[in-house]
């Protein structure tokens, strides 16, 4: 075995074992294997694992890996900060965009989605820890935003998904996750019908399983540390 279908066998491991430990069903959780700067040889490894789902950050890099795998079976999920000169790209080539934080971008991606392929799949991020630096929604917004997206044709508005600043203790950490948590709750009992949970990360995964995330972006515990 490959170190990172070894790696895959783990997670997989741990994913039903933190699920089971909060009565979730596993099969609720939908892991996305997070490539960005990893060599395209790893992903090779992963798919030949079985990975189908992969997230990326950086537009061009995703081009050229999803273009040399040339595999439909696979599922790309966008999840970096994009400019609204990338968008006609990430419409086009990616299934998911998780790091939608502003209407301008939501129109673009909507008018540029091509005809042949079905509706984008979008999560709002949400600046759930409230640091200055960090991309995302505020929570207060996120209601207005999402009825605007609602609206748009050409995207499927799925859920939430956030990066909550570092914390040290589990019970720290489940805090984030589960006021996004609520946020969805809010937001689906106002007219919305989010099915996605985007959070959990290699070093928060447990927390977030426990707070009800049904896709976990996870890069290192597959491929390593990033070299960049
Ligand atoms: C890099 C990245 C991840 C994966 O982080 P790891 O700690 O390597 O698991 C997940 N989500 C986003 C948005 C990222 O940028």
């Amino acid at each position: 075995m490959t170190d990172v279908s070894t790696q895959l066998t783990r997670l997989h491991n741990d994913i039903q074992a933190a699920a089971t430990a909060c009565g979730r069903d596993p099969g609720g959780i939908r892991l996305i294997a997070v490539s960005k700067t990893q060599p395209l040889d790893k992903l090779r490894d992963a798919v030949a694992a079985g990975q189908t789902d992969f997230g990326e950050n950086y537009l061009q890099e995703a081009l050229e890996k999803i273009t040399a795998l040339q595999n439909d079976a696979l599922v790309w999920h966008f999840i970096g900060p994009i400019q609204s000169n990338k968008t006609r790209d990430i419409a086009a080539h990616f299934d998911w965009v998780h790091s939608v934080d502003r209407l301008k971008i939501a129109r673009r991606l909507s008018e540029q989605r091509p005809d042949d392929r079905p509706p984008l799949n979008i999560c709002l991020q949400v600046n759930i820890s409230g640091e200055d630096s960090k991309s995302g929604v505020a929570p207060a917004e996120v209601a207005d935003l999402a009825a605007q997206i609602n609206a748009l044709p050409r995207l499927h508005l799925r859920g939430l998904m956030a990066v909550p600043a570092p914390a040290d203790t589990r019970a720290a950490q489940r805090q984030p996750f589960a006021r996004l948590r609520e946020l969805k709750d809010e937001l689906n009992n106002h007219g919305c019908a989010l099915d996605s949970l985007s959070m959990g990360m290699t070093g928060d995964l447990e927390a977030a399983i426990a707070e009800g995330a049904t896709l976990v972006r996870v890069g290192t515990a597959i491929f390593g540390k990033r070299t960049r």
